[in-house]
């Protein structure tokens, strides 16, 4: 939704009651989510390390998913050594 020349992307914002056009960065990256590579613009400072906001709401979404499952096993295994058994195996009779 921009009526700017392509070659030179900006980024409306509003300041103090004013607006002014603030230059974006270009930065050529790979994905660290889909792996495409992609050109996106953004303000200068921190890297964009994904393609799109999809791509990076997904990946904090794995991530976050990953980090529940590590943090379930830790306690698990936290559980184990202090000798609590989680699942009780039923004694076999012989
Ligand atoms: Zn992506």
């Amino acid at each position: 939704m921009s009526d700017h020349d392509d070659d030179h992307p900006t980024k409306r914002v509003q300041v103090r009651g004013y607006t002014r056009d603030v230059p974006l960065k270009r930065y050529d990256l790979v994905c660290a989510f889909c792996h495409t590579q992609t050109t996106v613009y953004r303000y200068p400072g921190n890297a964009p390390r994904f393609c799109s906001e999809a791509c990076q709401a997904e990946a904090r979404f794995v991530a976050d998913r990953e980090q529940k499952a590590a943090k379930r096993k830790a306690k698990q295994a936290e559980r184990a050594a202090a000798g609590i058994v989680v699942r009780r195996g039923r004694p076999r009779k012989g």
